[in-house]
């Protein structure tokens, strides 16, 4: 969606596909990051996403058995000292409506791309889509995969990522929040399993991260061991626990991370998951996809503008420009998964509340080391800014 508004922004027709009737998947996260919203900023639509229901979160919290600890702190980040919670469907429908206001900018809902269209020379010159009046192909001087970690695009042009592992998945539900309710967004660690959860105003979204391949075991569990579980690690859930009425409220979300070797094919690029899942850890897909949107609006745009095809070097462009940052944050999600993930969802102590060593608590007493982790995670590597023509 950021790329089909850049694009049309800049005066080259677009046609974005959505296989579902809307935006409301809740499987996304909701994380809008200071790089994304120094993105809004640019495009003049930051006044527009403030207006959203959304919830700023100033540090990252984690809730120890000896207290709260605040483990990245976004206050000296510039412009934007925070990161901010807005439902997926809530910015996608924002860069939708504005996306809408361009000539030449078409959005297709319940479009499912099935395959590529190919020239004879074996080039991509568009999709084939399952509509809700049949089958129609749309022709395209270039087709830009983002379609998630499942790219049917990815799939059809033949190429496979490298999975490069993930030690857990996730098991997704919603809680109400209470004003009495801490304010933050924040990790409650645990062994054998640990909780996260999202502020998301009126209710808690709460991800219990578990080992991967173990959700069958915990869904066989009665609903009541699962719910005196999530009320043993967080005290003051205990009153609404049973909120979650049966495992039919707690979707498995499987977690993911692997890249492609080359995001591309002639007259066809991909982008976003559909190039490089990313570990939830440190909630910067989105945020990711973005940054790639905004690379790819800055290099196709002039290209698209000219006369005749995009050549596959404009598409290695994309891919060289934004390969190093996703690499960096993949390497630093592995690492944290290797080293603290997987140890501790592993250990069978599943009672033993979890302290912060020491040696974490006197290295967090420094502003400077709070506000690394929010660095990475809010601004990561190699910013993007949109530099695309606006016509
Ligand atoms: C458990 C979990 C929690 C996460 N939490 C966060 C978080 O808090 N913050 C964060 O930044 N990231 C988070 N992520 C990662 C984030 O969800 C992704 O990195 C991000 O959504 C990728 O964006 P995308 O546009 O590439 O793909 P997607 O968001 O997957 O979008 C792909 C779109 O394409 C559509 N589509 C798919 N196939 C077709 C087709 N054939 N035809 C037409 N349309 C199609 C889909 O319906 C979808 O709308 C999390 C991931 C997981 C697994």
């Amino acid at each position: 969606m950021m790329l089909g508004l850049l694009l049309a922004r800049a005066g080259v027709a677009v046609a974005v596909l959505e296989k579902h009737g809307d935006f409301l998947r809740d499987f996304r996260g909701d994380t809008v990051h200071p790089s994304t919203l120094e993105i809004l900023s640019e495009l003049g639509l930051k006044e527009r996403f403030d207006a959203l229901p959304q919830h700023r979160v100033e540090q990252l919290e984690g809730m120890f058995a000896d207290g709260m600890y605040a483990i990245g702190d976004f206050r000296s980040l510039r412009p934007f000292p925070y990161m901010a919670l807005v439902p997926q469907w809530d910015l996608l429908d924002l860069l939708a409506a504005e996306a809408q206001g361009h000539d030449g900018f078409r959005l297709y809902m319940r479009h499912e791309a099935t395959g590529l269209l190919r020239g004879p020379d074996g080039r991509a010159t568009g999709v084939l889509a399952r509509s809700p009046d049949g089958m129609v192909r749309i022709n395209a001087d270039l087709v830009v995969g983002c379609d998630g970690r499942r790219s049917l695009m990815r799939a059809d042009a033949g190429l496979q990522p490298r999975n490069l592992g993930a030690p857990m998945d996730v098991l997704w539900f919603r809680l109400p929040r209470r004003p009495s309710d801490p304010d933050g967004t924040y990790g409650v660690p645990g062994y054998g399993n640990f909780l996260v959860l999202l502020n998301r105003n009126d209710y808690w979204q709460v991800a219990s991260v578990i080992a991967k391949g173990e959700a069958g075991q915990w869904r066989r569990q009665p609903i009541q061991d699962f719910r005196a579980a999530v009320a043993g690690r967080v005290g003051f859930l205990a009153d609404r626990v049973a909120c979650i009425a049966s495992w039919d409220d707690v979707k498995l979300l499987e977690v993911r991370v692997d890249r492609l070797r080359q995001w591309h094919r002639p007259g066809l690029l991909l982008i976003g998951d559909a190039a490089h899942a990313m570990s939830p850890i440190g909630g910067v897909g989105i945020n990711l996809a973005i940054q790639d949107a905004v690379a790819a609006g800055n290099i196709l745009a002039p290209a698209l503008l000219a006369p005749g095809l995009p050549d596959e070097s404009v598409l290695a462009a994309v891919q060289r420009r934004r390969m190093l940052p996703t690499r960096i944050i993949q390497a630093i999600q592995v690492f944290i998964q290797r080293r603290i993930i997987a140890p501790a969802l592993a250990n069978p102590a599943r009672d033993r509340p979890v302290e912060l060593p020491p040696a974490a608590k006197w290295l967090l007493r420094s502003a400077f080391i709070r506000s690394l982790p929010a660095r990475i995670i809010g601004l990561g590597f190699r910013r993007e800014h949109v530099r695309s023509p606006r016509r």
